[in-house]
């Protein structure tokens, strides 16, 4: 491929990690985070090794969404070098830099200093082996995306979009970026989320609050793969807001997230 690995004096970054796959998104708001991380469960729970790398550095849900907003990486030291332990929950290791900022602190960052956020959460935490490191890319075209790129070797991305016009016009914008020559990064496919409502009372219907297919036709347009559509959940807003991913609950989320993970994994 086209991808640029970094070498160290000591060899490639991330040579014991087997799978680096990027979630993105055109527009924010529409699921990104909350499919990455309820992704990222569903595959330890098949019994992967599974790191998620929260790239979204001017808002970090992950914490959150793994209800370890108080936890701190603990930092040692080898060879003169600072190595930062990944905070572990769920089965699944995490970094993000809502771990090294005050909750409420708004991070407004350069492009160049976000890029070498990412680049450290690359090159100086223990991953350790993994089966797959998933990196939580933020909403849009930016320098993290070229940066990500140009620091690991990376399998492949899912896009997240809702059926909605604004976010598929967005998500066009982010599939063509992934297919520029100095990006160049395979397309995994893409996920329809809030695909559809179902009223608790009437389990028989689907109502398409934001458009119908919109995720399956931008699938079909640009041949790559459509990984499923997730509807709107309410229990998926509050795993997310309480820190307990959707997938650990039964039911249809669980099942559309087990299936995400196994279209990842295929
Ligand atoms: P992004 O990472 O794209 O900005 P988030 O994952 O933070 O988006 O999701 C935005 C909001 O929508 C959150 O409050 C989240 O809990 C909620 N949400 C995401 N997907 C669903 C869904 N399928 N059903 C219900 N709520 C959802």
């Amino acid at each position: 491929t086209a991808n640029v690995t970094t070498a160290r004096a000591d060899g490639p970054l991330l040579p014991k990690v087997k799978n680096i796959v990027a979630i993105a998104s055109g527009k924010g708001g529409v699921g990104k985070s909350t499919t990455a991380s309820n992704l990222a469960v569903a595959l330890a729970l098949s019994g992967a090794k599974v790191g998620l790398i929260d790239a979204d550095i001017s808002g970090p849900s992950i914490p959150t969404m793994f209800n370890v907003e108080a936890e701190q990486p603990s930092v040692r030291q080898e060879d003169g070098k600072n190595i930062i332990m990944p905070v572990e929950q769920y089965g699944v290791k995490l970094m993000s830099i809502g771990f090294l900022t005050p909750a409420e602190a708004a991070v407004v960052w350069r492009g160049p200093m976000a890029s070498s956020a990412l680049k450290q959460f690359i090159s100086d935490v223990d991953w350790g082996e993994l089966d797959y490191l998933l990196i939580d890319l933020p909403p849009g075209t930016s320098d993290i995306h070229l940066t990500m790129v140009q620091t690991v070797p990376v399998t492949g991305v899912v896009i997240v979009t809702t059926p909605q016009k604004v976010a598929l016009a967005d998500a066009t914008k982010g599939l063509t970026m992934f297919r520029q020559p100095q990006i160049n990064v395979p397309i995994l496919g893409v996920v329809e989320n809030m695909a559809y409502f179902t009223p608790e009372e009437l389990p028989e219907n689907k109502y398409y609050l934001f458009g119908k297919d919109g995720g399956l036709k931008l699938a079909e347009r640009f041949e790559v793969p459509f990984l499923g559509g997730i509807p709107i959940v309410q229990s998926i807003r509050e795993s997310g807001d309480s820190g307990y991913p959707a997938v650990f609950k039964s039911g249809v989320t669980e099942g559309a997230y087990r299936d995400l993970a196994e279209s990842v994994a295929r």
